[in-house]
């Protein structure tokens, strides 16, 4: 409840977040190792690219990748993962971007896979190439793109082929992967949102993806401004130049072995694209920290903790049902269903007129449903938030 003490003093009212890890409601929260070492990591200076070396290091090992960085988020990671199929490691391209003149950077994108965080591909100096009519989303058939359409989209002006992870996604990533080699352009994957499962760490990479981004502040518990981009040595590096300080005399900077691609650089770059993104060293150190919790965590263990704070609200609502996640195994949900849109819309409103107010995930409210989402729910609320289930919905 000390939180409660800081936002009451900046006059910013806190909620009960029973949506999830969204963005706008500030995330989720962080275990007390995640905090420590969080203050740890703030009270002693060390060079940035050491602290990134040691990053890359963890998240190796966790994702089977041969590096990776940490960065402000899933979106900088997009970004950067751009940046690094655009300019490769040219020193004179990754000065330019985002003007993308004379170099490869269009993105190869499924029509059935755009959405609202692609602009991260527009943003580093990107053109997306849309591909595929997907019939089977909009109704009147049953397909989406094919690869073979994939394929034919390849061009010499290709950056990559970008991907968007999820159990939708059609063809499958090892498809993409396989016509996007055999032209000798990287895949790049969002997969912000596929944690968990746990094991969704390693699948990308598996499945033979270059670039694979991740939200460090959603599932995963880090800070809620860090993400990951792991992938190809060769591609994390160029990422990491275009995001580090580089104002220091070119002959005093030494690549660590884990970006040992840097060392070829025929010059230093200034400060890159990813300068406006940049991850400071308590991101980084909660983050590694988040990690290595969420990856070694029994995920039998995470399920029942978080089925037991659904159990304790279940019976604040009558009719109320625990039911499992759709898109992400392991999470269940207290599904709250109504008599119709127009009772769960003035429920939800309801909810969010309390003070604290109540954010619930309302995602299916159209069909009549919300939900509690455990996630990013603090234990010590689970009593004021079965009072105003009970009030608002029962
Ligand atoms: C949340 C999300 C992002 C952005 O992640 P941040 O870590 O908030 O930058 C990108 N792509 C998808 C699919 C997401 O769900």
């Amino acid at each position: 409840m000390s939180a409660d003490g800081l936002y009451a003093r900046l006059g910013v009212p806190r909620i009960i977040n029973a949506y999830g890890t969204n963005t706008r409601l500030s995330g989720g929260m962080m275990a007390p190792e995640v905090i420590a070492a969080m203050a740890e990591a703030s009270r002693a200076c060390v060079e940035m690219h050491h602290l990134q070396a040691a990053a890359s290091r963890v998240i190796a090992a966790e994702t089977g990748a041969e590096a990776g960085i940490v960065t402000s988020g899933a979106a900088a990671a997009l970004l950067l993962g751009a940046a690094a199929c655009m300019a490769r490691l040219d020193p004179a391209a990754m000065n330019r971007l985002p003007d993308a003149t004379g170099l490869p950077n269009e993105f190869v994108v499924l029509r059935s896979q755009r959405n609202m965080y692609d602009r991260a591909l527009r943003a580093a100096g990107g053109r997306i190439v849309e591909v595929g009519i997907p019939d089977r989303l909009s109704g009147p058939g049953v397909r989406d793109a094919s690869a073979g359409e994939v394929a034919e989209a390849i061009t010499e002006r290709t950056a990559a082929v970008y991907h968007l992870a999820g159990g939708n996604a059609e063809p499958p990533l090892p498809e993409i992967v396989r016509v996007a080699h055999a032209r000798g352009v990287p895949v790049l994957v969002d997969a912000a949102a596929q944690l968990p499962p746990a094991e969704n760490l390693r699948r990308f990479i598996e499945d033979g993806a270059d670039l694979v981004c991740f939200s460090g502040g959603k599932a995963i518990g880090g800070p809620q401004a860090s993400g990951i981009l792991a992938g190809r040595r060769d591609l994390v590096s160029s990422a990491l130049a275009q995001m580090l300080d580089l104002d220091l005399p070119e002959d005093q900077f030494v690549a660590p072995a884990e970006f040992a691609a840097l060392n070829q650089l025929r010059f230093l770059p200034h400060h890159g694209i990813g300068r406006a993104a940049k991850a400071g060293k308590e991101e980084i150190a909660g983050l590694i920290v988040a990690l290595q919790r969420f990856a070694t965590e029994d995920p039998a263990a995470l399920t029942a903790r978080w089925t037991a704070r659904l159990a304790a609200l279940r019976d604040a609502v009558p009719g109320a049902v625990l039911v499992p996640d759709g898109a992400k195994p392991g999470l269940p949900l207290l599904e709250l269903r109504f008599a119709d849109r127009t009772a769960a819309v003035r429920a939800e409103a309801a909810l969010r007129a309390r003070d604290p107010a109540v954010h619930v995930d309302a995602s299916r409210i159209r069909r009549g449903v919300l939900a509690v989402n455990p996630i990013a729910l603090d234990d010590d609320d689970l009593p004021l938030l079965a009072a105003a289930l009970k009030e608002c919905c029962a």
